[in-house]
């Protein structure tokens, strides 16, 4: 039965990484018979420093795997492109994610990492995916810990069959986690001070791995620091802000971004009297809840994300996501048309 093991790049994950990586090597080559799946998931918008770190580790941990001759399958996961962040703000209009209508986290982490789970369970019969989940981490965390307390070791997961969820480090406190990666160097080479430095200058909490919906209120949370650049379910943005103070100035045109799209999310000029299924809503209060944005809003996102692009030099949004953009947009024109058509 292999082994996945959820890294998020965080230090709860490394540190689970690191252990299992150490156990690997303390076995003579001929007891290495277990498959180790490390599997992070890119949601595509991830802070910039984060994602530089998660791929400069999973090289890392790739071309020791292969010099130690250990069973270690380093992988990548992230969203398919119908359903990325931008794909479903600007090509469908979804207003930005909050706190009630938290499109993003099942989209573009639960499910990439659920598919990944789900093959492998497929494949082998069953699989056994370690979290870093710790209890001490936040309440979030000790409520959703508190869901597969049932005494063993093992715990089935409650939405992926034939996935059973050991979390070592469980009973860890947060002082325990920094002395561990302070003091021991990782089994894949180099040192844990990067990692160190990027909680230092991005001052604070994780976005953990998520696997099921019940864990979502530990994504996007104040103290996600490690989310997403791109998220708007936080009153204010801790990652980027966070690395903005700490010096890297080139972030503030995301951080300015990321404001003017929390700005433009309830503006009633840029959305839709109707659901992108032509229902009008009103609640029983009475209040009317808006559609999409408009057309003319995804394409000044649109516009304005391109510049952006342009001006910090490297990819936020990638060509196959304009191209599946520029479809929807062309299947909504399509829709509307034949709307209008039935009503006259
Ligand atoms: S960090 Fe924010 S935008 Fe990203 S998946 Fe979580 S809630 Fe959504």
């Amino acid at each position: 039965m292999p082994w996945i093991v959820g890294f998020s790049g965080g230090k709860d994950s490394t540190v689970v990484a690191h252990l299992v990586f150490e156990h690997l090597l303390s076995l003579p080559r001929s007891e290495r018979k277990r498959t180790v799946h490390i599997v992070a998931n890119d949601t595509l918008v991830e802070s910039p420093l984060v994602i530089g770190h998660i791929k400069a580790v999973l090289d890392e941990m790739r071309r020791a795997a292969s010099a130690f001759g250990l069973p270690v399958v380093v992988a990548t996961t992230a969203p398919d492109v119908d359903q990325t962040f931008w794909v479903n703000l600007i090509g469908r209009g979804y207003p930005s994610p909050n706190r009630s209508f938290r499109w993003c986290t099942d989209r573009m982490k639960i499910q990439p990492t659920s598919q990944y789970i789900k093959q492998e369970a497929n494949s082998s019969g069953s699989v056994i995916l370690l979290l870093g989940v710790r209890r001490t981490e936040s309440a979030a965390r000790a409520a959703s810990a508190s869901r597969y307390d049932n005494g063993e070791r093992l715990n089935r997961h409650n939405d992926l069959p034939n996935c059973l969820v050991f979390r070592p480090i469980l009973e860890l406190t947060t002082e325990d986690v920094w002395e561990f990666l302070g003091r021991e160097a990782p089994p894949w080479g180099g040192t844990h001070s990067r990692l160190i430095k990027l909680y230092r200058d991005a001052g604070g909490g994780e976005c953990p791995v998520v696997t099921a919906k019940a864990d979502t209120p530990s994504c996007g949370t104040s103290s996600s620091r490690f989310g997403c650049w791109t998220c708007t379910v936080v009153d204010k943005d801790r990652s980027l802000s966070g690395f903005v103070e700490a010096g890297f100035e080139e972030f503030t045109p995301l951080l300015d971004f990321r404001d003017w799209l929390v700005s433009i999310r309830n503006d009633p000029e840029r959305r839709l009297a109707r659901r992108r299924d032509g229902r009008f809503t009103i609640t029983q209060a009475g209040v009317h809840i808006p559609g999409p944005f408009t057309r003319a809003t995804r394409s000044e996102i649109l516009a304005r994300l391109l510049a952006l692009q342009e001006k910090v030099g490297h990819e936020l949004i990638s060509g196959s996501e304009v191209e599946r953009i520029r479809s929807l947009w062309a299947e909504d024109a399509l829709s509307e048309a034949n709307r209008a058509t039935t009503i006259q």
